[in-house]
């Protein structure tokens, strides 16, 4: 599966967001800049920063990429020792402007600005419950129900026991960032569904959905915020409390089959290293002879390299991404979906003539990109195409904030493995095991919800077959 910003295939999962914030060092939105930089993989349509500026609070967002939204000009109107940014991708409350984060609130009782990754499924008995009393939504962002949460008791300040009453009102997947003049709150849903770590740099702290935006502004990683955490970071340093006592380790498995960045670790484990095992674990669950091991780029490399050792079939470059792909607001038709595939990947033709090949890939939604690439692979000459799959099948669609298609339109929800693999015309299949895939993160659980259906939480209106 292909992660980028053209969906043009329409098969692809998305990641609806990240979070980065900074506290207590001179010019924080610029390291909010390269922060959100390292982080857009999570979230393409939009982006924001709002910093505060002794007591004046400034929010500069837009919809774009954060290159594309931020120039030296918008830049410069931010300032100040705290500020807090997100990337997006549009899940509950859909696209448009009025859905870009960060939000920003002007209250009597102080400003405060707030950012999300994550969705709620609680989000419409929570808005229900807030209309009755009197509250008046600007957007239909999750974050947005947060902020009317924290401030509907009127209280003089943002204070922490607002903020952790609020918490346990919401069910669902969620790393928050609130920022008020002279403090960040860190706050991660309590079954740990959302990555959110805590760094140092110099006198100061980062908050960061993944660890990769700390490396990059040369901050020192100090630990993941734990579920049902909140983590307050103001003058005096870091405080930690617990707004809920529930506390489950189910980080959601897609972080570290696809989302994440190779380069950042999880919950003490590296992503790359991680997707390497699963690859290994592919091999070893069903061994298979070929000529040459293949990864769809760029998600499924690291577990092709892992395949490749164990089975000690090389590894070859037989697929190349189109890196420079323009970014297109045109809805595309069906055709221009068929030669999607041939903007966004080739085949390597003398790499593959002639040869079998083992094709990994991270994972399969809809089956539409698998049969594609298969189809290119035998047009340059492959011979046997294997398919190997570095996760479980997806069988139900997750109300987590992974935008992945409804039940009906996934590929092994309608039907089993050999039609599956009959329907992306592979010669054999395969999926990694849930057993694996615990083992590759050296974990005893995981949020692993889309495989089995077992979802953490209650599903309140959300249903499985919804459109
Ligand atoms: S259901 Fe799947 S995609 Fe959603 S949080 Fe769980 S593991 Fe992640």
């Amino acid at each position: 599966m292909l992660k980028d910003s053209l969906d043009i295939y329409g098969d692809d999962l998305h990641e609806e967001c990240g979070v980065f914030g900074v506290f207590g060092v001179e010019n924080a939105p610029n390291l909010a800049y390269y922060g959100l930089h390292a982080l857009q993989h999570r979230g393409q349509e939009a982006c924001g920063i709002s910093a505060f500026d002794g007591d004046k609070l400034t929010t500069v967002k837009g919809e774009g990429l954060v290159t594309e939204v931020f120039n030296q000009q918008k830049l410069d109107k931010l300032s100040g020792h705290i500020a807090i940014g997100h990337v997006r991708y549009s899940t509950t409350g859909g696209g448009g402007a009025m859905n870009v984060q960060p939000f920003s609130f002007h209250h009597y009782t102080g400003d405060f600005a707030l950012a999300h990754n994550g969705n709620l499924v609680n989000s419409k008995e929570l808005a229900h419950y807030l209309e009755v009393r009197g509250s008046l939504f600007h957007s239909s962002s999750d974050s947005e129900l947060l902020a009317h949460l924290v401030k509907k008791d009127k209280s003089e300040d943002m204070r922490i026991n607002n903020i952790m009453e609020a918490l346990n009102m919401l069910e669902g997947a969620f790393a928050f960032l609130i920022m008020t003049k002279n403090r960040i709150y860190a706050c991660r849903d309590k079954h740990g569904l959302r990555p959110l770590v805590l760094g140092k740099l110099g006198e100061g702290y980062v908050i960061s959905s993944e660890t990769c935006a700390l490396d990059i502004i040369g901050a020192e990683y100090v630990r993941d915020i734990e579920p049902g955490e909140v983590v307050t970071i103001d003058h005096h340093g870091i405080r930690s409390s617990r707004y809920s006592q529930y506390q489950r380790h189910l980080m959601c498995a897609m972080e570290y089959i696809y989302f994440a960045r190779p380069d950042s670790d999880i919950e003490g484990c590296n992503v790359h290293s991680f997707r390497k095992l699963t690859g290994r674990y592919l091999y070893e669950q069903c061994p298979t002879k070929a000529d040459v091991v293949i990864g769809v780029p760029d998600s499924s490399i690291s577990a092709a390299i892992g395949y490749s050792e164990a089975s000690g079939i090389p590894y070859e470059m037989g697929l190349v991404k189109n890196k420079y792909i323009a970014r297109t607001f045109i809805q595309p038709s069906q055709e221009m979906r068929e030669k999607g595939v041939r903007m966004k990947l080739s085949a390597v033709r003398s790499l593959v003539k002639g040869k079998s090949v083992v094709l990994i890939d991270d994972s399969i939604v809809r089956g539409t990109t698998s049969l594609r690439i298969v189809r290119l692979l035998r047009e340059a000459g492959a011979k046997e195409i294997h398919v190997r799959i570095a996760s479980p099948a997806i069988t139900h669609p997750c109300f987590y904030g992974i935008d992945m298609s409804t039940r009906e339109e996934l590929l092994s929800a309608r039907m089993n493995k050999e039609e599956a693999c009959r329907k992306i015309e592979a010669d054999s299949l395969e999926f990694l095991s849930e057993e694996s895939l615990l083992k590759a993160g050296n974990r005893s659980e995981l949020c692993m919800a889309c495989f089995n259906g077992c979802y953490p939480t209650s599903l309140y209106q959300n249903k499985l077959n919804k459109e």
